[in-house]
């Protein structure tokens, strides 16, 4: 018999608070806890059995979908046959991995993989591999950046919330990102590359380890890099010295709905790419793909994660590439998210508290604004939809540097006949801060 589990609401909240570290229970996005009890594909249910939408992909995750079969069936059968091979040792799932993540990259190099068990420790592997490999130190990141929790990712994490009060790694500077709803230089791409110019002159050696970019910020709120950007802070940051570090946690996996990966649109080549989350649908996995002299450099030391490359994750991750080309999901993003960034313009036709959607494929946003002019964050009023949203059925998340974004990021499966349903709720949410005579 397996230990029994205590489901109660108040048991829950008061074991979580009794025994989890304050930092680790601080993050509770709603006021009344959440708590999920069972995922089929796009939906999820709370213990009570109510169904939601997770337009969330519990914080993207999820990728092709909860309890996907093709990856539940791949999960067990390698648990059931061996469920860790430490990689002092052989085993020829994550090695197939290696080799299927390897082929998703851009033709003309050598990828090689170094898996690890989250984002962070992704970023951290690859600030070292761009330090070590260039032999400088000073890297840049784009304000407004979340790279992850860990001591190394936190430093080239611009989003002040994530950053402790602690002394950070040292040679990390912050570039403005390239908002074009609200970047301190407007709209363009120009502006923002000088402003790597600068960066460079004045706040570092002016020789590079590497530059940091998601190539759409996720927390920051779906920031996507305009066009040209990727490309001329790849050619400054080379000249510099530096490599080209793409972060594709979040956007990675095909869900910004133009190719598996979202610089591919860009016409760049990166020298590092981080993916985590979407990559095990679930259970935990990263891993930094890599140019191979890049990692080559590093051969003379060992650099060993004891659960990296565990097969059960490796296995999973194998089904997702697989599911995701199966299913044709990456179009499946493409065409569902451009339906669902209709709804959402034509929701902000109605709603003058919407200032701005914005979004490809399924990574979607809508910023709130108490006045379009001149663009003043609506927090208040963002919390209020968000809480609205849960009511109606949806999981989404409150996300950007003023809390004034709902961010929408589904698992790659959600269908055409879940927009009328996810745009009713969101209609039902806005209509709800109208009633209660709060605009
Ligand atoms: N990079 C990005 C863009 C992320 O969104 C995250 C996590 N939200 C990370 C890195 C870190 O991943 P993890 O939480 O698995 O450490």
């Amino acid at each position: 018999m397996t230990k029994a589990v205590d489901w109660s609401t108040q048991s829950i909240i008061d074991r979580r608070d009794t025994y989890y570290a304050a930092s680790q229970r601080a993050f509770v996005p709603y006021q009344k806890p959440l708590i999920l009890k069972k995922g089929m594909m796009q939906y999820c249910w709370d213990e009570k059995g109510n169904k939601l939408i997770d337009l969330l992909g519990m914080n993207l995750c999820i990728s092709v979908g909860h309890a996907h079969p093709k990856v539940v069936e791949a999960v067990t059968e390698q648990v059931q046959q061996l469920t860790h091979c430490t990689t002092m040792f052989h085993h020829p799932v994550p090695a197939h991995l290696a080799e299927e993540l390897a082929a998703t990259m851009p033709k003309g190099h050598e990828w090689v993989v170094h898996f690890t068990n989250s984002g962070a420790e992704a970023v951290d592997l690859s600030i070292m591999m761009a330090r070590a490999s260039t032999g400088n130190h000073d890297i840049l990141a784009l304000r407004n950046s979340y790279h992850g929790a860990t001591y190394g990712a936190q430093a080239v994490t611009g989003v002040q919330g994530f950053r402790h009060n602690v002394s950070q790694l040292s040679n990390v500077s912050f570039v403005a990102e390239p908002n074009q709803y609200r970047g301190i230089f407007g709209e363009g791409t120009d502006p923002y590359l000088e402003e790597i110019d600068r960066s460079i002159a004045y706040t570092t050696s002016g020789e590079l380890a590497a530059m940091f970019i998601e190539s759409v910020q996720g927390y920051g709120g779906i920031i996507q890099m305009p066009p040209g950007y990727l490309k001329g802070a790849a050619e400054k940051v080379r000249a510099a010295g530096g490599l080209l570090i793409m972060d594709e946690v979040q956007s990675g996996f095909g869900k910004t709905g133009d190719a598996m990966w979202c610089f591919d649109h860009h016409d760049i080549v990166p020298d590092v790419m981080v993916i985590a989350k979407g990559l095990g649908n679930g259970i935990p996995i990263g891993a930094v793909v890599v140019k191979k002299e890049i990692a080559e450099s590093m051969a003379g030391k060992l650099l060993f994660h004891t659960y990296g490359a565990n097969p059960v994750a490796c296995a999973a991750a194998r089904a997702v590439l697989q599911v995701i080309e199966e299913d044709d999901l990456i179009n499946n993003a493409k065409t569902v998210g451009a339906k669902l960034h209709e709804g959402l313009k034509q929701l902000k036709d109605r709603y003058d508290i919407i200032g701005d959607v914005r979004g490809r494929g399924f990574m979607q946003a809508i910023e709130l604004v108490k006045d379009r002019d001149t663009k003043e964050p609506a927090p208040d009023h963002t919390a209020h939809v968000f809480e609205h949203t849960r009511e109606h059925g949806l999981i989404l998340s409150k996300s950007g540097t003023f809390k004034n974004v709902l961010r929408m990021v589904p698992p790659l499966c959600l269908q055409m006949e879940d927009v009328e349903p996810v745009i009713d709720a969101l209609d039902r949410s806005f209509s709800d801060l109208e009633k209660e005579n709060l605009v």
